[in-house]
C-alpha cells in the first residue's frame, strides 16, 4: 500500500468546511487504500502566538473531530505531532539544507507575516521546513492537502531531492494529492480569499462545531455576485461558484445537476437549500465529536497508540538521516 501523511493545525475551536472538503474528506477515503498517517500538528500551531490552555483543548477537539468525521484508528495512524520528537529533530536538519531566500519565497509566510508584521516569529518562517520533516519522516508517497499547500509540497520535494543527492538515498519523493473540485473553499464574505481558521472573519467561515442555525445564517448572508442567474464561473461569480462547490461536494451531486435544478431560480433558493444541507451535515458530526470529548480516556489511548506507531516509523527514518549526514551514533 502506498503511504500517505497529512496534518491539521489545532489553531481554532473548530475545523471549517474548507478543512473537511479540501483535506479531511480525502483522509477518510485514503484510509481504505493507503497506509495512512494523520497528525494534529501542534508544533505548527505555536508559530503565530497562542494560549496554552486553548492549545491543549484544541488539540483534543481536533482529534475528536477527526474521529467524528470518519477517521478510524483501526484503519489509520492518528497522532499528535509533539508526541513524536523526531519531527522537531528532522526539522532542524532540513533547516540546514534550506536556503534563506528559498524559505523567504513561501507565499503563506508572506501572507501571514504581512498581517502581523510586528509579531512574526522565526517559527512561522521555518514552518514549511518542519512540514517537510513531517512528510519525509514517514516516507510518504502522497500528501492529501488543499491547494494552499502546493508550494510547501514543492519545497518538501526539493529538500528531499537535495538531501538524497548530497548524502545518499534517504527520503521517498512525495507527491501532492489535491482534489481539483474542492481544493480551495473560499471565504463566504470574501470569495477571492480561502476560508481560513485564523484569517477569515466570523461570517466568512462555516465552523463544523458552531451552532447549526448560525451556519445557516452565514450561508444566507454569503456575498454573492452581481446578476441573478445561478452560473458556475469562478472568475466572474466566485461567490455563487463557491456555494455550488460546497453544495455539490456535500451531496455528491455534480455541479451540472445543480445548475439544471436551479435553472430559473434565484440566489435565495440556492442559499436556503444549501443552508439545510450544511445543517444536516454538521449535526451528526457535532454529536459524535461531543461523544468523543466526553470520553477523554479513549481519546488519549487512541493518541498514545498512534504516537507509538508513528514513532516506530519516524525513528527509523531519523536514524538513517542522522547516519547519512555524518552524525556519530551514540555508543
Ligand atoms: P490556519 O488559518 O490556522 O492556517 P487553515 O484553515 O489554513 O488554518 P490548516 O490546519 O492550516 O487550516 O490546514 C489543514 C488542511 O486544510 C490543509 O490540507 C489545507 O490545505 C486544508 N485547507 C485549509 N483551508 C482550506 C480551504 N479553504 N479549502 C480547501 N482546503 C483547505
Ligand atoms: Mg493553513
Amino acid at each position: 500500500r502506498p503511504r500517505v501523511l497529512s496534518g491539521i493545525q489545532p489553531t481554532a475551536d473548530s475545523f471549517h468546511l474548507g478543512n473537511y472538503l479540501g483535506a479531511v474528506r480525502n483522509w477518510v477515503a485514503m484510509q481504505e487504500t493507503h497506509d495512512a498517517y494523520y497528525c494534529v500538528v501542534d508544533l505548527h500551531a505555536i508559530t503565530m502566538g497562542h494560549d496554552p490552555i486553548a492549545l491543549r483543548n484544541r488539540t483534543r477537539i481536533s482529534a475528536a473531530q477527526l474521529l467524528a468525521l470518519g477517521l478510524d484508528p483501526e484503519r489509520c495512524t492518528l497522532f499528535v505531532q509533539s508526541h513524536v520528537p523526531e519531527h522537531a529533530q528532522l526539522g532542524w536538519v532540513l533547516s540546514c539544507i534550506t536556503g534563506f531566500g528559498e524559505a523567504g519565497r513561501m507565499v503563506q509566510f508572506k501572507d501571514k507575516s504581512a498581517k502581523a508584521a510586528d509579531t512574526t516569529t522565526v517559527g512561522l518562517f521555518t514552518y514549511p521546513i518542519l512540514q517537510a520533516a513531517d512528510i519525509l519522516l514517514y516516507q510518504a508517497d502522497q500528501v492529501p492537502v488543499g491547494e494552499d499547500q502546493r508550494q510547501h509540497l514543492e519545497l518538501t520535494r526539493d529538500l528531499a531531492q537535495r538531501f538524497n543527492t548530497r548524502f545518499g538515498p534517504t527520503f521517498t519523493m512525495p507527491a501532492p494529492y489535491i482534489l481539483r473540485d474542492t481544493a480551495k473553499i473560499t471565504d463566504l464574505q470574501d470569495p477571492t480569499a480561502k476560508m481560513s481558521k485564523s484569517a477569515s472573519s466570523p461570517n466568512g467561515i462555516i465552523e463544523l462545531l458552531e451552532e447549526p442555525a448560525r451556519s445557516a445564517k452565514k450561508i444566507k448572508s454569503a456575498v454573492t455576485d452581481t446578476g441573478r442567474e445561478i452560473l458556475y464561473d469562478e472568475e466572474n461569480k466566485p461567490g455563487v461558484s463557491n456555494l455550488l462547490t460546497i453544495y455539490a461536494a456535500l451531496t455528491m451531486r455534480t455541479i451540472d445537476e445543480l445548475l439544471e435544478h436551479y435553472d430559473g431560480k434565484g440566489y435565495g433558493d440556492l442559499k436556503k437549500d444549501l443552508a439545510e444541507v450544511v445543517v444536516e451535515f454538521v449535526k451528526p458530526v457535532q454529536e459524535r465529536t461531543r461523544a468523543y470529548l466526553e470520553d477523554p480516556g479513549y481519546l488519549d489511548k487512541v493518541l498514545a497508540i498512534g504516537a507509538e506507531k508513528a514513532r516506530s516509523v519516524a525513528s527509523v527514518t531519523l536514524s538513517t538521516a542522522y547516519q547519512n549526514i555524518g552524525f556519530l551514533s551514540p555508543a
